[in-house]
């Protein structure tokens, strides 16, 4: 079993910002970036509202220069997945993959982020896995789908967002909403409106998927007086109907709230459990932004090095 000081579990903004803290303050941190290293910001292109980019920078190259920056002061980074962990005890223990390493760390920062929840068709996972053209981000696979016709699902911030920019590659927008309005705020309503390629079905739901390698066309069925329709000639079906924070494997230690997003204190990053602190988008809804969740995994590595300072006196 290996004794490590201070482990950091995810390598979005958060886990790397707590990782440089963490090195320059001499933690000695480890680092394991999960399922999928540099997390959501790898599926964004240009990212203009992080400071100090004064010219917008690639969100994976933002990722690139961060991890970076977290090994120039030694912080130790490892490719691998944390699948179980058992926070009873005054030591945190940590097991990565398949039970094929074990770890007792003295304190841990938890940024395992959240990710795209999906509609759960199987037609949806299918055409997904063999990348047919089913996605949860215009911005990384709308190009594939220029001068088309394509579906969005959601009528939250994101889906107008992701339809708006849809709206100015592809032929035609179909935007799916499943009640009578939008979730979304007045603004993000109003980008969608104003287009005239996006076509909004309201009360509406998605039935199948229809496409054997390839979208092909989608049906969808008006919930109000159960009629369906064949969207056809179809190339992109996109989700954006909200994200599920990575908790799974803490929920037998951690507080979390309905959701499933940890519950910090107020004004801190520490959990229900003495030397466990969250920072980024896995403790917050709210907020979500590159820079919070930066701001956060600042306030992790400052929480856990006093918390192991007060341990050594
Ligand atoms: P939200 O949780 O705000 O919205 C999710 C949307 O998806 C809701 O409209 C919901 O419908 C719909 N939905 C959920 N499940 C299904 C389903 N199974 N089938 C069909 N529709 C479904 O998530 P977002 O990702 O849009 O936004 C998250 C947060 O990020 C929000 O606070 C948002 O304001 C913020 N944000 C802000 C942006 C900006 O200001 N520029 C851009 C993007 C996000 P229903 O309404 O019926 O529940």
């Amino acid at each position: 079993m290996e004794h490590i000081h201070c482990l950091i579990v995810g390598s979005g903004p958060a886990g790397y910002t707590a990782a440089i803290y963490a090195a320059r303050a001499g933690l000695k941190p480890v680092l394991y970036q999960g399922e999928e290293p540099g997390g959501q910001l790898m599926l964004t292109t240009e990212v203009e509202n992080f400071p100090g980019y004064p010219q917008g920078v690639q969100g994976p190259q933002m990722m690139a220069d961060l991890e970076a920056q977290a090994k120039r002061f030694g912080t130790d980074i490892r490719t691998g997945f944390i699948t179980k962990v058992d926070f009873s005890g005054d030591k945190k223990m940590v097991v990565v993959g398949d039970n094929e390493h074990q770890i007792e760390a003295d304190t841990v920062i938890v940024s395992t982020g959240a990710s795209a929840k999906w509609l759960g068709l199987p037609s949806e996972k299918r055409l997904r896995e063999a990348g047919g053209g089913v996605s949860s981000c215009a911005v990384c696979d709308g190009f594939f789908h220029r001068k088309k016709r394509v579906v969005i699902v959601g009528a939250g911030d994101s889906a107008c967002e992701e339809a708006a920019y849809l709206a100015n590659i592809c032929e035609k927008v179909y935007m799916i909403v499943r009640r009578d309005e939008m979730r979304a705020s007045k603004i993000m309503q109003a980008r969608v409106k104003n287009k005239e390629n996006i076509e909004i079905l309201y009360n509406t739901e998605t039935k199948e998927i229809i496409g054997k390698e390839l979208v092909e066309a989608v049906e969808v069925i008006n919930i109000e007086n159960k009629t369906t329709t064949l969207l056809e000639n179809i190339s992109g079906f996109f989700v954006a109907i909200g994200h599920t924070p990575n908790t799974q494997i803490f929920k037998n230690f951690l507080e979390m709230d309905e959701q499933g997003y940890l519950i910090t204190e107020k004004g801190s990053s520490r959990t229900n459990l003495e030397g466990i602190f969250a920072c980024g988008d896995v403790q917050d809804k709210t907020y979500r932004q590159a820079i919070t969740a930066a701001g956060s995994g600042c306030i992790a590595a400052l929480d856990a090095e006093r918390y192991l300072a007060a341990l050594e006196h």
